[in-house]
C-alpha cells in the first residue's frame, strides 16, 4: 500500500507529513499500531514533498480545515508547513497546526512570526502543568528544556496574534487537568481537554485530534 500523506476524518483533511517527533508520549496513538482510523501513517518511502501533499490535497474548499497532524511533530517540516499553509489560504482553505510546542527548539529559532497568517488556528499539547510531570508523560529529546520552551512558544504564538490553545488530555487526571487550566489562565491561552485515544476497538473518538 502507497504511503498516506493526507487522509481525511469528518469534515477534515489532515496532513502527514513527517513521522518524526521530539517526543515519545506514554499516550501516543503511534504505539497503539500501525494505523490510526483505518489509515497506515508510518511512512515507508520517505517524507513526502510539498508539492506532492499540495495535489492530494485539492480544492481546500471542500474540507472544513486543513490540519496540519499526522504521526509526528509537523513543525519538523517548517518550510513545507509554510508553503502548503500558503497555497491552501490562496485557494480560500483554512488551516491549523496540531503540535507538541517544541517547533522553536527543533528549528532553532521563534517560529511564531514566521506561522502569523498563515495558520487559523494552533493547538498546542501541554499535558502537564510542569517540567517533571511532562517529561515522564511525554519524555521529550529535549528533556528538561522541552516544557518551558512550550510554554514560551504559546506566548510568542499570542503575541503574534495567532488564534493558539492548549489542549490536554484527559487520561492525566482531574488534580492535573486543573493545575493545567490554571497555568493556561496565568498564561492567557485557552485550555481544552480532550479524550484519551484507546486501543482500537475500545477508543472513544477524539474530540479534537
Ligand atoms: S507529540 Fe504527538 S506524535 Fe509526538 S509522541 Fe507525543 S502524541 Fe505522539
Amino acid at each position: 500500500m502507497n504511503d498516506v500523506y493526507t487522509y481525511r476524518i469528518g469534515d477534515n483533511l489532515y496532513l502527514n507529513l513527517t513521522n518524526r517527533c521530539s517526543n515519545r508520549c506514554t499516550f501516543c496513538v503511534r504505539e497503539e499500531g500501525e494505523t490510526y482510523e483505518g489509515y497506515p501513517l508510518w511512512l515507508k518511502e520517505g517524507e513526502p514533498s510539498a508539492e506532492t501533499v499540495m495535489a492530494q490535497i485539492g480544492d481546500p474548499r471542500r474540507y472544513a480545515e486543513i490540519v496540519f497532524c499526522g504521526y509526528g511533530e509537523p513543525t519538523f517540516r517548517l518550510n513545507e508547513l509554510l508553503r502548503i499553509a500558503d497555497r491552501v489560504h490562496a485557494e480560500g482553505g483554512r488551516t491549523r497546526l496540531n503540535t507538541n510546542g517544541q517547533g522553536d527548539l527543533i528549528n532553532g529559532r521563534e517560529i511564531a512570526p514566521l506561522l502569523k497568517g498563515r495558520l487559523d488556528g494552533v493547538n498546542i499539547s501541554l499535558n502537564a502543568p510542569d517540567a517533571a510531570s511532562y517529561v515522564a508523560l511525554c519524555r521529550p529529546a529535549f528533556g528538561n528544556a522541552a516544557f518551558p520552551a512550550l510554554i514560551s512558544f504559546a506566548r510568542s504564538c499570542k503575541r503574534n496574534g495567532l488564534n493558539a490553545w492548549f489542549s490536554v488530555v484527559d487520561c492525566i487526571g482531574r488534580e492535573q487537568i486543573e493545575r493545567c487550566r490554571a497555568l493556561a489562565e496565568e498564561t492567557g491561552i485557552p485550555l481544552r481537554v480532550r479524550t484519551m485515544i484507546l486501543p482500537s476497538g475500545q477508543a472513544e473518538k477524539p474530540k479534537d485530534i
